[in-house]
């Protein structure tokens, strides 16, 4: 059979742990052999970022840029224990967090779903995507402990030295404050990473603040995705058949669940932060989740929602057998090489992506999967299988559609 020929490289990410182990059993059982594989490949392994002094992550966040389409493998983000374990020079910031700052890029994470892994909201058919702005806030916010009667205000200083005061409050007693902040640029790159991304999935957009409450604050982030929506996104929505809609946080929320999801959720940092991990549980399980860094200017990171599996990679090296999901990493692969697909007008590597999906879909309805899947699956009598075996027979499947 002649491999599927590739004509520019994907940025290669490669990452720690259990992960770093499905990683390299992918690209032998279920890449190398079906596609001329072309990478540009970056070891963020935890090693090697402390060798270059975590020089390979900008390396490859920067390689990103250049080539628009970039798949990465789980890495482990540094605390105390990982600084002895692994003799860090310095505790390494989160590589996931450094390269989403580089590309200025929205997350968007979304279930793949299977028969037989049945979300526990009885209504959701389809996946909903939710976008988390991962900026500001709650999350950037000032607060202090009010210790008693006084007046707290707050200033703003321009830089000709005027100044702009609001109360915040008349104090009586001892009480809080918490000042949050955002930036019109923040905002406007996430709105832009929404609409793009809808487009190429092709896929509604819900978004949705407080603005009723907070008519300042919220309602900057409505007007700011209608001004973007209205100026450049209008008429391809409209092509594309899909729409933009904008609704109260609470509205979206009971809408949500009474929906059968297919659309993307954009959400305000905080209700990201809450909301997709209700998505996520109610979905079924993180191994089932993929997840895309989408940068305004359309550059994109493809990578499982999990983390190294770290539980996993102990017993793996102990000689003991594991049996680790790795349907998250092939998606990331396979949302990759069908973006570089794409964008290279290379349709043979597109249905390579689509094949290579239906495939772990295909084993796991039939009964093949691993051991995470078999303890909530509603078929009866799973074959459960370890890490190696489970791709192996992803690659079964695979060949009988090629
Ligand atoms: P984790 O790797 O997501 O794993 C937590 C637990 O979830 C596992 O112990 C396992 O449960 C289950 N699980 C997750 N993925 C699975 C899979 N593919 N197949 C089967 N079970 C799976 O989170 P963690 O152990 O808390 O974090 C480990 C490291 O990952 C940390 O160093 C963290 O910094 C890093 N991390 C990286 C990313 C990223 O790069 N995007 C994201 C999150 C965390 P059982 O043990 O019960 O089987
Ligand atoms: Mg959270």
């Amino acid at each position: 059979m002649n491999k599927i020929q590739m004509t520019t490289p994907l940025v290669e990410m490669d990452g720690d742990e259990m992960t770093r182990i499905l990683w390299a059993m992918i690209k032998e059982e279920l890449l190398l052999p079906f596609v001329d594989l072309k990478t540009e490949y970056y070891d963020l392994g935890l090693e090697h970022r402390n060798e270059t002094n975590d020089q390979v992550t900008a390396d490859s966040a920067n390689a990103t840029k250049k080539y628009g389409v970039a798949v990465k493998c789980a890495t482990i983000t540094p605390n105390a224990a990982r600084m002895d374990e692994y003799h860090l020079k310095e505790m390494w910031k989160s590589p996931n967090g450094t390269i989403r700052a580089m590309l200025d890029g929205t997350v968007f994470r979304a279930p793949i779903i299977v028969k037989g892994i049945e979300p526990c909201v009885k209504n959701w058919k389809k996946p909903i995507t939710i976008a988390r702005h991962a900026y500001g806030d709650v999350y950037k916010a000032t607060e202090m402990k009010i210790p008693g009667a006084g007046k707290v205000e707050l200033v703003y200083t321009a830089e000709d030295g005027s100044e702009t005061r609001e109360t915040v409050h008349d104090f009586t007693g001892a009480g809080v404050i918490q000042g949050q902040h955002n930036l019109n640029g923040s905002i406007e790159s996430f709105a832009r990473s929404c609409f793009t991304y809808a487009l190429d999935v092709k896929q509604d957009l819900w978004f949705a603040t407080k603005d009723t409450i907070s008519k300042k604050y919220d309602h900057t982030f409505k007007d700011i995705f209608q001004e973007i929506f209205d100026a450049e996104y209008k008429e391809t929505f409209e092509k594309a058949g899909i729409t933009y809609f904008y609704t109260l946080i609470d509205d979206a929320v009971a809408r949500v669940m009474k929906s059968e999801g297919g659309y993307i959720w954009a959400c305000k940092n905080y209700d990201g932060d809450v909301m997709s991990d209700m998505v996520s549980s109610a979905f079924g399980s993180l191994a089932m989740m993929t997840s895309v860094l989408v940068s305004p200017n359309g550059y994109y990171e493809y990578e499982a929602a999990h983390g190294t599996v770290q539980r996993h990679y102990y017993k793996h090296l102990n000689g003991e057998e594991t049996s680790t999901n790795s349907v998250a990493t092939i998606f990331a692969w396979s949302g990759a090489l069908r973006k570089r697909g794409e964008l290279d007008q290379n349709d043979a590597l597109m249905a390579f992506a689509d094949k290579l999906e239906a495939a772990c879909v295909k084993t796991i309805e039939e009964g093949r999967m691993t051991k995470d899947l078999a303890l909530i699956t509603s078929i009866a009598n799973p074959t459960v299988l370890n890490s190696q075996e489970f791709i192996q027979e992803i690659r079964k499947t695979l060949e009988e559609t090629l």
